[in-house]
């Protein structure tokens, strides 16, 4: 009864994209995912990198997820408040949490079954394939598959699949807290980017989709009133009478070459998508869901579920988003200029575009 063609772990930008790509393709698809919502907690500020993927997507449901256009996009001395570049190529700003639930609903629409409050902790092998998954939920504790899509996060690489899987080596991650803060000195479709030779002023970043209002993260060590209180920096000082609205944890790679291990997204019939492949970016994870959604699906029609056939998806990936990985810099030197990043990303990603949302 619970047989699906494809089973999803994590219904984040990745996973849920992967459900609507699949089930669009004519599979029969479930997505679990462990929170009790999609889009809960919030995971990010939702600044989507300028390409066609993220035009087409933003035209398709852009009202529905609140967008605004990024006018600009500022790197600053954190002390002085110098600026050191500025860039008109910095896409969409969009509410993260209302992203992934958009998505999921039109994968829902197009026929997925989504399970949430639904932890997957186990995969179940037979003959070197996964078969099936095993759950927390009582409602549904085990679901048999062709093919799995795992895209359980960061957390993969440490607590997760591609650690249980001995896909990758055990990566280490830095627990932050998110902040929503009202009554910031911020423009409303400006991100100000923020570099220091001090760690915790280096890459503060203010990403403003409304006026006076932005997404700001801190490490857990470092209480959001002392920062505030700090006079020696201009970031403080654009959040000296900022009130929270909202606060959510939230945990990152440690390591700027996280993405390292992007060669290796296919384990039989498991394809790794998002940050559980290495990779990292709201973008990135819904491309690599969009090819990982419609290789399941072809080879599931065509009854050809191997290794060789499922790695077409890693092609894909590394013939576009490999050749301008978003992974979690730690510093500058690791991507070198924002702007050229910008343009190799959008030239990595010509012509790939949200065809499962045409017509909407
Ligand atoms: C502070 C911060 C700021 C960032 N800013 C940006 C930004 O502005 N723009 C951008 O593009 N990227 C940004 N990123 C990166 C971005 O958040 C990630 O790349 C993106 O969330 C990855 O999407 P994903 O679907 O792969 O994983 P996630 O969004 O992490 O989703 C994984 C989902 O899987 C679920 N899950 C995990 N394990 C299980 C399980 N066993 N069973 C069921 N469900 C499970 C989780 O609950 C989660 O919902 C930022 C990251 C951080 C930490």
């Amino acid at each position: 009864m619970n047989d699906f063609d494809i089973i999803v772990i994590g219904g984040g930008p990745a996973g849920s994209y992967a459900a609507l790509a699949a089930a669009k393709s004519g599979c029969s698809v479930a997505l679990f995912e462990e929170h009790r919502a999609i889009g809960w907690p919030r995971h990010d500020p939702g600044w989507l990198m300028n390409s066609e993927f993220s035009d087409s997507l933003i035209g398709a449901i852009g009202k529905a997820v609140f967008s605004t256009s990024v006018r600009d996009f500022r790197v600053c001395d954190a002390e002085s408040g110098e600026l050191i570049e500025t860039s008109a190529m910095g896409g969409y700003l969009v509410r993260r949490d209302l992203l992934e639930k958009e998505i999921t609903a039109l994968a829902i629409q197009a026929g997925a079954n989504v399970y949430l409050k639904t932890k997957v902790v186990k995969l179940v092998r037979k003959e070197g394939k996964v078969i099936a998954v095993e759950t927390s939920s009582s409602i549904i504790p085990k679901a048999e598959c062709k093919v799995l899509i795992c895209a359980d996060g960061i957390r993969s690489s440490s607590i997760g699949f591609a650690a249980s899987e001995g896909l990758c080596e055990p990566g280490e991650l830095r627990p932050g807290i998110s902040h929503i803060l009202a009554n910031a000195d911020v423009t409303e479709g400006v991100i100000e980017h923020f570099l220091s030779s001090d760690p915790l002023l280096n890459y503060k970043c203010f990403w403003t989709n409304r006026k006076d209002w932005c997404y700001f993260s801190l490490p857990v060590s470092t209480p959001l009133h002392e920062f505030q209180g700090r006079q020696d920096n201009v970031v403080s000082r654009k959040i000296q009478k900022a009130y929270p609205l909202e606060i959510s944890g939230h945990t990152r790679a440690s390591s700027g070459k996280y993405g390292e291990y992007f060669n290796n997204m296919v384990k039989e019939n498991v394809m790794f998508i998002g940050d559980a492949s290495g990779g990292a970016g709201n973008i990135h994870g819904m491309i690599q869901g969009q090819f990982a959604g419609k290789v399941g699906a072809s080879a599931v029609k065509e009854n050809d579920i191997s290794n060789e056939r499922l790695t077409e998806y890693q092609e894909l990936v590394l013939q576009t988003l490999c050749k301008a990985p978003f992974f979690y810099f730690t510093a500058r030197e690791d991507f070198g200029s924002f702007n050229n990043w910008f343009h190799e990303f959008k030239i990595a990603t010509e012509g790939i575009r949200t065809a499962e949302l045409d017509g909407l």
